[in-house]
């Protein structure tokens, strides 16, 4: 690709086609089931049994036949969750039953103790209808054989994991986690121990980054700053590119003279694009060597995870066998007038649901690339798009949500 087809401002919907035609599904691994929760299910669970496998009491009280009309029946004994009492029920007889023990064979129904009363030699049922299969869990009631439970590519939370289980896999097939290097450039940075000296500032992102790389399901493998000059990068690239499936580095993308990230992703991979429309976040570059992917982020803390979040993730996710899970798009009225700059610009916003249900969105204050605090409180991106004039307060936008919308405005 020439020089200026690769500085194309790409919009960022196409940048992230762009990154997506590059992020292959790693080959699945197989989890203890200890281990595999809020993992990517790699094939689709289907049940090979019925579940319950046997009738169960959904009660603790007495197994009747439930058309007897027998004022008082004899008990023949007891049936406990984890055994078969081995007794049969009859007109004129019943077992006594706890919650979960098998059904015996006869019974057609569980009266439960609450409308029961002993009388001496036997028990008396004081419920005027019983019906058939009252208080009886059916075999299958649960699951049946073949039934399609949960779906490949589904994160496995509390009751898939339960699912799992109670199918009796004690292991499971998920998404490989992707292994990521983080890489911070940048000569004035010293770590967040440190007091920094004149001119220099403490590093941010590559804590910021690792949150956010895990959050997305990834391992972190190396985590590194590394200063801005060809050796030392040269050498953090290699040491990289031997140990990861994805490279994240921050800094170094854009015109300066110290941007040196830039040229050498153009030496050591192919590069995809490096501009995208958007604010914060135009210089982006992204790069692949065969399956691997190299991401060299801008170094402006807010630039640098607007990023992440719109083409790192969904890469991240579609490594490990996810729906890219692109963040929805919500209408929004403005609760204040905002003005646009000349690229799609995505502000950190706080959305809420207004009196009368409508969403509502106000920005969090300066949108400047350098201030991380304006996503403290946020739940979604405003979309801004260019304009000639400014948006009144009441004009309605559009906003990709990160979480869901606050019940009412928050006061901060
Ligand atoms: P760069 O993209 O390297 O030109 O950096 C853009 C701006 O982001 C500069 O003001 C840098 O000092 C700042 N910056 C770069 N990397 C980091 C970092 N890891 N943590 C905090 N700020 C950074
Ligand atoms: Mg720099």
């Amino acid at each position: 690709m020439s020089t200026a087809d690769l500085d194309r401002m790409l919009h960022p919907e196409e940048a992230r086609e762009i990154v997506l035609r590059f992020a292959k599904p790693l080959s699945p691994e197989l989890a203890p089931l200890e281990e595999a929760g809020d993992r990517v299910l790699a094939q689709a669970l289907v049940a090979h049994v019925d579940l319950p496998p046997f009738r169960a009491s959904t009660m603790d009280g007495y197994a009747v036949v439930h058309s007897d009309s027998m004022k008082s029946r004899q008990v023949l004994g007891s049936g406990f969750a984890g055994a078969e009492s081995g007794l049969v029920v009859q007109p004129g007889t019943v077992t006594k039953i706890m919650t979960g023990a098998p059904v015996p064979d006869g019974a057609t129904a569980v009266v439960m103790v609450e409308n029961t009363r002993s009388d001496g030699s036997g028990v008396a049922i004081l419920q005027q209808h019983v019906v058939e299969g009252e208080n009886i869990r059916p075999v299958g009631a649960d699951m049946r054989a073949g039934d399609e439970l949960v779906a490949a590519g589904s994160i496995l939370g509390p009751a898939e994991i339960g699912l799992l289980a109670s199918l009796g896999h004690d292991a499971v097939r998920v998404g490989r986690r992707p292994k990521v290097a983080i890489m911070s450039t940048g000569d004035e940075l010293v770590a967040p121990g440190e007091k920094p000296g004149p001119g220099q500032i403490r590093d941010s992102n590559r804590f910021s980054l690792a949150v956010a790389v895990r959050r997305a399901g990834a391992e972190v493998v190396l985590n590194r700053h590394v200063l801005d000059t060809e050796r030392e990068l040269r050498k953090a690239f290699t040491q990289a590119l031997g140990a990861a499936d994805v490279i994240v580095t921050s800094g170094g993308v854009s015109m300066g003279d110290r941007d040196l990230v830039k040229g050498l992703l153009g030496e050591l991979a192919e590069v995809r694009f490096r501009r995208v429309f958007m604010k914060p976040g135009k210089p982006l570059n992204f790069a692949t060597i065969g399956d691997q992917l190299l991401f060299g982020l801008p170094g402006n803390p807010v630039s640098c995870l607007v990023s992440f979040q719109m083409f790192v993730r969904p890469a991240l996710l579609v490594m490990q066998s996810a729906p890219a899970e692109i963040l929805p798009t919500v209408d929004v009225e403005i609760s204040h007038d905002i003005s646009s700059t000349d690229r799609i610009e995505f502000q950190r916003a706080v959305v809420w649901t207004g009196a009368d249900g409508r969403l509502m969105a106000r920005n969090t204050g300066s949108q400047m690339s350098a201030r991380l605090a304006s996503f403290i409180g946020s739940n979604a991106f405003l979309i801004v798009h260019p304009s000639e004039t400014t948006f009144r307060q009441g004009t309605r936008l559009s906003a990709l949500m990160v979480s869901p919308p606050y019940g009412n405005e928050p006061e901060n």
